[in-house]
């Protein structure tokens, strides 16, 4: 190689371990007041799902928790030194369909895409956290996908205890029973984004709120204080999991 080329490929690599810090993509699930996208182009967004005895909607803890989580991540990085980003597909009550929201995460720094649920089912009985991958026979990166999501139900499920003993780590699932065998719309979307090949892609469950007794213990009350007791061990999980850009430089 001749010393100009070297010099280049040197300039390159100093801009690569100077890129930005990389990004933690969280998606609040649902929002608005209709179907985004279409099914026929697996863009669409339900506006709710589960809604709690009580009558408060999924779409709307969702945004709550994201946002709690979203501090409690820039904290977690401030308290360790590190520097990262949080990045949300929703801040208020909208919809965004999924190839909107698939395009906010499809970024060079994302280091992963967390989609957060709050889950219904079980008539009213049931209970526990859960993470939601895409199957294996239709992800590439089933491996690191299932080892996050893992990781990540598991410091949902730790806090969760906390207020409801009796909560369950139900682990990691995966979503074949979601359209007919053809699996999650988001993931189908996440899965065609240039930059998402190899990053963690998980939803993550945090509890049946159509279960009274964990809208007792989980949403009565300080929810905004429970949440955050969640969402810091989430976000303790996020930052270790995510790596420095400058483990990411390639060798050379
Ligand atoms: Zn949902």
């Amino acid at each position: 190689m001749n010393p100009s080329r070297l010099c280049l490929l040197l300039l390159a690599l100093a801009s690569a371990v100077r890129a930005d810090p990389p990004a933690i993509l969280i998606d609040p699930g649902h929002g608005g007041a209709a179907v985004a996208g279409s099914l026929d182009q697996r863009s669409n967004s339900s506006p709710n799902n589960a809604t709690s005895p009580g009558g408060l909607k999924e779409k709307d803890l969702t945004l709550e928790f994201s946002l709690i989580l979203k501090e409690e991540i820039l904290a977690e990085a401030d308290r360790q030194g590190r520097v990262l980003g949080v990045l949300l597909t929703r801040e208020s009550d909208v919809n965004p369909n999924f190839i909107e929201r698939a395009k906010i995460c499809d970024r060079p720094d994302t280091a992963c895409v967390v989609s957060i649920h709050f889950n219904a089912g079980g008539g009213g009985k049931a209970s526990g956290s859960l993470a939601l991958i895409a199957a294996k026979e239709r992800n590439p990166d089933y491996a690191i996908d299932r080892a996050f999501a893992a990781g990540l139900s598991a410091a949902c499920s730790k806090a969760v205890r906390e207020y409801l003993p009796g909560s369950k780590d139900r682990g990691v699932i995966h979503d074949s029973h979601l359209h007919g065998g053809r699996g999650s719309n988001f993931f189908f979307q996440l899965q065609r984004c240039e930059h998402l090949k190899g990053k963690p892609k998980c939803f993550l469950e945090v509890e049946f709120i159509d279960n009274p007794a964990v809208e007792k213990a989980l949403l009565d009350g300080d929810r905004a204080a429970k949440f955050r007791t969640v969402a810091a061990s989430i976000a303790a999980y996020l930052v270790a999991a995510t790596e420095e850009p400058a483990k990411r430089r390639p060798k050379d």
